[in-house]
């Protein structure tokens, strides 16, 4: 079965007097909804102590947790230094992660900057190989846990899903995250039909399998773009930009994919993720 939830908490939570991410596992049960993914976009804003509490409190609700690393990670910054900063957000986040006892983390993996995008593609594909020997040389227990590279939304970051599908080549524990909303905005709203999103599928299946493809973890939400791709995040109500989420529901019936959707809707975030599972739930193949 394929999860829903959203990222973070949206205005109607807090419009109903929610004040805490600590009652947001039940309030996503409650709404039939069961991931929810916590963001660490701008830093480590918890304590351990609370981590615990959500953590405890997404399985007693039967809330899949993920958690998306800060936005500050480049790990195709030429500066070695800058760059010892972004294996810690990663190592930090996994640490929150496993004291939250959940099970992706996402993270957007770099820009070129000044670099052209094939010498960035090739540091970051060193620095990926690197993570992966630190990880294993720290001895963590990625066993149950997955780090989920991000497809990513504007022309100077790297994460085309070729990018995120070579990356994963690298361990079992790689995933891709598929960010719909930032592959269609790259695309200048080309992601339409459903072979658009077969064509993505069928790609992936073939650089990185169809049982990791299976597990895919993914952003979905209507993304207002320009020539230079993403802008800002929009609600399912936008008719303008897209993408629509009726043919990737298709295809991920059509090939038996369970994936964690994450809805990053302004403000709507959990209705969205509720209106997501509708169409999903009516879906026929
Ligand atoms: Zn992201």
């Amino acid at each position: 079965m394929a999860k829903f939830g959203p990222s973070g908490n949206c205005d109607l939570f807090y419009e109903q007097g929610f004040k805490t991410s600590l009652d947001a596992p039940k309030w996503l049960k409650n709404r039939g909804l069961s991931a929810y993914e916590y963001p660490f976009s701008r830093g480590f804003n918890v304590s351990e102590f609370v981590a615990q509490t959500l953590g405890e409190k997404c399985k007693e609700n039967d809330i899949t947790l993920s958690v998306h690393a800060p936005y500050y990670i480049n790990f195709a910054n030429p500066d070695d230094e800058f760059v010892e900063k972004s294996f810690n957000y990663i190592f930090t986040s996994l640490k929150y992660l496993n004291i939250m006892k959940g099970e992706r983390c996402v993270f957007h993996p770099g820009t070129c900057g000044k670099l052209s995008r094939e010498e960035a593609f090739e540091l970051l594909k060193k620095r990926i190989k690197e993570l992966v020997k630190r990880i294993y040389e720290s001895g963590i227990d990625m066993s149950n846990i997955l780090l989920c590279p991000e497809t990513m939304g504007k022309s100077m970051q790297l994460g085309t899903y070729q990018e995120v599908a070579e990356l994963c080549t690298y361990a079992d524990y790689l995933v891709p995250t598929l960010d719909f909303g930032h592959i269609n905005s790259l695309l200048q709203g080309k992601l339409k039909t459903e072979e658009d999103f077969e064509e993505i599928i069928k790609y992936l299946i073939d650089k990185i399998g169809i049982d990791k493809v299976k597990k895919v973890h993914i952003h979905f939400s209507k993304i207002m773009y320009g020539d230079k791709g993403e802008i800002k995040h929009l609600t399912m109500e936008d008719t303008e930009y897209g993408p629509e989420f009726e043919p990737l529901a298709k295809v991920l019936k059509k090939y038996d994919i369970h994936p964690v959707i994450i809805s990053e809707s302004h403000g709507t975030q959990a209705e969205d993720a509720n209106l997501l599972k509708d169409i999903y739930d009516n879906t026929n193949v």
